[in-house]
């Protein structure tokens, strides 16, 4: 059999969804290498198991009907339902939510939880429409994915451009067709639907557990830029300033705002919350978007889209430790460049796991009918970022490898580990 991993085409003449996917392929062949994984096992890692492709009618507040693109991908199914968020954004594409849902598959491995991996996406700028056809969208797209989700075959999540009325308005249009009330068909729900506690903030908070995890001191005296200023960026930068970081810089669509001193979060936030992004924030300076990532910084958090680090860029980025919020912002381009330069990336597959933990720690509780106080999340989510970053660590210094390629070796391998042990069918 034969592995399909296409050749590295240069940056500027593919999709920003093709970028994303070689990068995870690449990534995968060269955990594939360091397990001595052979041929067909590697092939049936680099293809999703299941693709779909449905095109959503929307009707308009004006009686127009726009028709947009959706996808849910399952890359891997081996170790328990898939698990994965679900993004609207304009550039979303096929490519893209594969890449997002392979890095799913491994990152679900590495925390040690029992799913596999997915990620649906629709091609829509959420901004553009109103509440009402947001929710036509919404229900719709979960309408034509109806066949693949659910509580035992494929949990949904928030992501880039959906938030906890889109996983309200998904229970809902299940429940619906299923005739009585699945909340756990999803995760990231509001709390009066069986959201759990600690959930909004959970992916910000394993980000800040895997910083200091990775600066192995006291926040005091360190400098952090944040870019993406949405659900993970705003609060890791929050959660970071609370461990006694001084954020220095954070940037979202609207522009990128700087200040020495060290910028009053809770107050950025509030402002945002106000004027819809960071533009504009009186008690900073203004600064160029790709300033930001290059900034003299102890910490930079990419907390965005995928593909902000590259060949172009890596060269200039000053801080020491990469802590990535966001899945996929360093191409593999930049992580040699960044490894030879001697900068830490704590990668995506780890720091950004909190929000799966606890999606997961939501689903066993709503299988349970049951809730946990905020503290118990809390000390589950700890524990399992701690062990997690753990492993990594070791296995890094044993095999003289970056933090990323021990992520995927260890995640990568548990999957691999569980092909084995079930067979092939037939
Ligand atoms: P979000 O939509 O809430 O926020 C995205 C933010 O990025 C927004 O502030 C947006 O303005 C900003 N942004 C977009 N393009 C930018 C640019 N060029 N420069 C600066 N800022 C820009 O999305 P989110 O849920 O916070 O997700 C962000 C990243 O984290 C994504 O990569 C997502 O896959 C990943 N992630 C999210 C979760 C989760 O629980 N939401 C969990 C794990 C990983």
């Amino acid at each position: 059999m034969t592995v399909m991993v296409p050749s590295r085409t240069p940056a500027h003449s593919i999709t920003p969804g093709r970028q994303a996917l070689d990068s995870a392929l690449h990534q995968l062949a060269q955990a594939a290498e360091g397990l001595g994984l052979d041929e067909g096992l590697h092939a049936m890692l680099a293809t999703p198991r299941r693709s779909l492709t449905v095109s959503v009618p929307v009707r308009r507040e004006d009686g127009r009907m726009d028709v947009v693109q959706g996808y849910r991908v399952q890359h891997n199914i081996t170790r328990g339902p898939a698990k994965g968020g679900i993004r609207f954004h304009p550039g979303t594409d096929l490519d893209e939510v594969t890449a997002l849902a392979m890095w799913m598959t491994w990152k679900c491995a590495l925390v040690g939880i029992p799913y596999g991996g997915a990620k649906g996406g629709v091609a829509v700028d959420p901004g553009s429409l109103t509440t009402r056809e947001l929710e036509r969208l919404t229900r719709r797209y979960v309408n034509e994915i109806l066949p693949l989700i659910g509580p035992e075959k494929d949990i949904p999540a928030p992501d880039v451009g959906t938030d906890e009325q889109t996983m309200a308005w998904i229970m809902d249009t299940y429940s619906v067709n299923a005739g009585y009330s699945v909340p756990g068909v999803v995760t990231g729900k509001p709390t009066t639907l069986g959201g759990s506690l600690g959930r909004a903030g959970a992916t910000s908070r394993g980000v800040q557990i895997a910083t200091m995890a990775a600066l192995d001191r006291s926040g005091d005296g360190v400098t952090v830029a944040v870019q993406g200023f949405g659900k993970v960026g705003a609060l890791a930068a929050q959660y970071l300033a609370d461990a006694g970081c001084r954020v220095v810089a954070v940037s979202d669509v609207t522009g990128a705002i700087h200040s020495a001193a060290g910028l009053d979060v809770a107050a950025v936030r509030a402002w945002v919350a106000e004027t819809g992004g960071v533009r504009g924030y009186r008690e900073a300076d203004a600064l160029g978007l790709d300033e930001l990532l290059e900034l003299d910084v102890d910490v930079l958090v990419p907390a965005a889209l995928e593909g902000v680090l590259t060949a172009a860029n890596a060269p200039r980025v000053k801080a020491r430790l990469i802590v990535e919020g966001a899945n996929g912002p360093t191409t593999p381009e930049a992580d040699a460049i960044l490894a030879d330069a001697g900068t830490v990336i704590v990668p995506d597959i780890l720091a950004n796991a909190g929000g799966v933990i606890v999606s997961y720690l939501e689903w066993v509780q709503n299988m349970q009918a049951y809730s946990w106080s905020a503290g118990e999340v809390d000390v589950r989510l700890r524990d399992l970022m701690e062990g997690a970053f753990g492993e990594v660590k070791s296995l890094a210094a044993d095999r003289g490898v970056t933090l990323r390629d021990a992520a995927h070796l260890i995640g990568v391998g548990r999957v691999a580990d569980a092909h084995r042990m079930r067979g092939l069918y037939p």
